[in-house]
């Protein structure tokens, strides 16, 4: 009933920070209301990508002619690709469950709440036990938002869970937001057939990203048939009768979508609700709990960490304040997060991946800047693999060489950006890499010649 650690959430965030205590010789429990490995294995990062290697399959047969290989057939058994998805969240889930009993991390079922005196109380099936400890970690992650003209209703107007599981394919999806989830899906759905529209409220889908990444998304996109309405705000669904009818407002005016079923993917919302913040006193701002560079709130003993503090809401970001939370809590010295060198990335196709700041985001700051771009329409691995869409663009200061930010976007780009986080956090320059010697023929050559580009050293263009 005693322990150094209690990490409420079993997250990417708690459990790894639940790992990494016990290494560091805390003895530590979890508590976890539903499956555990959080949103991450179960209803996010994991089951998506999934669905995503099944929609690549699908298109591959699809495209099976251009690479010479006939194929009589082939649809897609909507069912069995749900299946699959369900059964891969299902085994990493199980390997987290391996995880705790090899670190002999305790696992509390139920929901935890936070009680004076460096307490957490837990409720599972009307039962409440209270459990103690020298340490608390909130790591509860977030849910879908919701919009007030797009209530969820889980049939009609559906969130990322719900998209993850259909019954069967729908005719037609109107995608609301075209963050990485809103896009995800959207490919997902019009690789599967359905005729899907994307509404967003930014002059660009993918907003976040630098907007050539953003322009080229619209490009290959509109290339499988997807439908893209931007600087377009939704103004009411009404889903009486068969289908959904979608009012939107644009530079053009208002005018209805009609579609089978509506996706909301307009962000996230952190569960901050009757966790005992208020009656403890923890400091919220903008809907997220208020931390320090490691993760301690202003109540001494409670820390927070993941979806449900500020920070990009990704699995990557949460793990690694997991671990700088614990290292400080066990009286090491870990270096803070550079929240500017996290990699983010949208898993459709083409995938995109980037890094630092956006060429906007660099001018803004006020860098005068050295741009190369290396498109992979000159790349020999490209042509090879059939898979020309896309670039990889890198912002250089011109002042000292330094890598500002890296934007790719194209087959397998989600692999490569790692190269360039391990750059950054080096300090490397623009001649660093392009003397680095790139393995040919690979899409990840485009680094090197968009370093060279930026230059005036680049070899194939
Ligand atoms: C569709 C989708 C796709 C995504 N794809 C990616 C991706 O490709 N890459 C990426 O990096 N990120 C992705 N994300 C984001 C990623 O899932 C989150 O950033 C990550 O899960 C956050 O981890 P966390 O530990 O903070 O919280 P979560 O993973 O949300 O875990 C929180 C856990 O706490 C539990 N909990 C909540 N309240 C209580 C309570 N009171 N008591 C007990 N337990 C409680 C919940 O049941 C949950 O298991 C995706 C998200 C979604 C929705």
């Amino acid at each position: 009933m005693s322990y150094d650690l209690i990490v409420i959430g079993s997250g990417p965030g708690g459990y790894v920070a639940a790992i990494r205590a016990s290494q560091l010789g805390m003895k530590v429990a979890i508590v976890e209301r539903s499956e555990l490995g959080g949103i991450c294995l179960n209803w996010g990062c994991i089951p998506t990508k999934a669905l995503l290697k099944s929609a690549q399959v699908f298109e591959y047969l699809k495209h099976a002619a251009d690479y010479g290989i006939k194929v009589n057939g082939g649809e897609a058994d909507f069912a069995a690709v749900v299946k699959r998805s369900r059964g891969v969240a299902d085994g990493m889930s199980k390997g987290v469950a391996f995880l705790m009993k090899k670190n002999k991390i305790e696992i509390i079922k139920g929901t935890g709440k936070l009680k004076a005196g460096k307490k957490v109380s837990v409720t599972e099936e009307g039962k409440t036990t209270d459990y103690e400890a020298k340490n608390i970690i909130v790591a509860v992650g977030a849910r879908s938002r919701e919009l007030p003209t797009l209530k969820i209703d889980g049939k009609k107007i559906i969130g990322y869970r719900e998209a993850m599981v259909l019954p069967s394919i729908p005719k037609s999806m109107v995608v609301i937001g075209s963050g990485a989830i809103g896009s995800e899906f959207a490919y997902f759905y019009a690789t599967m057939g359905t005729k899907v529209t994307i509404v967003e409220m930014l002059s660009n889908i993918v907003p976040v990203e630098d907007e050539e990444t953003s322009k080229q998304l619209a490009k290959s996109f509109g290339k499988i048939g997807i439908d893209i309405k931007t600087e377009a705000s939704v103004e009411s669904v009404d889903t009486k009768g068969t289908g959904c009818k979608v009012k939107i407002k644009d530079k053009t005016g208002e005018s209805t979508i009609d579609c089978d079923i509506v996706l909301s993917a307009v962000g996230i919302a952190a569960n901050l609700e009757n966790i005992g913040l208020e009656e403890l006193g923890v400091i919220t701002d903008k809907g997220k709990i208020k931390v320090n560079g490691f993760y301690q709130t202003n109540i001494p003993g409670i820390h927070a960490i993941g979806d449900c503090v500020g920070g990009q809401a990704l699995a990557h970001v949460a793990s690694a304040e997991g671990i700088i939370c614990v290292e400080k809590m066990a009286g090491q010295n870990p270096e803070p997060l550079n929240y500017n060198n996290i990699p983010g990335c949208t898993y459709c196709q083409p995938e995109i991946a980037s890094v630092g700041y956006t060429e906007k985001g660099a001018k803004d700051a006020g860098y005068t800047l050295k741009i190369g771009k290396f498109p992979f329409s000159a790349s020999g691995k490209a042509s090879a693999a059939g898979a020309k869409d896309g670039f990889v663009k890198l912002i250089f200061d011109a002042k000292y060489g330094e890598l500002l930010g890296a934007h790719m976007i194209g087959a397998n780009v989600t692999e490569m950006i790692a190269e360039i986080v391990v750059a950054r956090k080096l300090e490397t320059t623009g001649h660093e890499m392009i003397k680095a010697v790139h393995p040919h023929p690979t899409m990840s050559e485009a680094i090197m010649e968009a370093a060279a580009a930026a230059y005036g050293e680049v070899i194939h263009l």
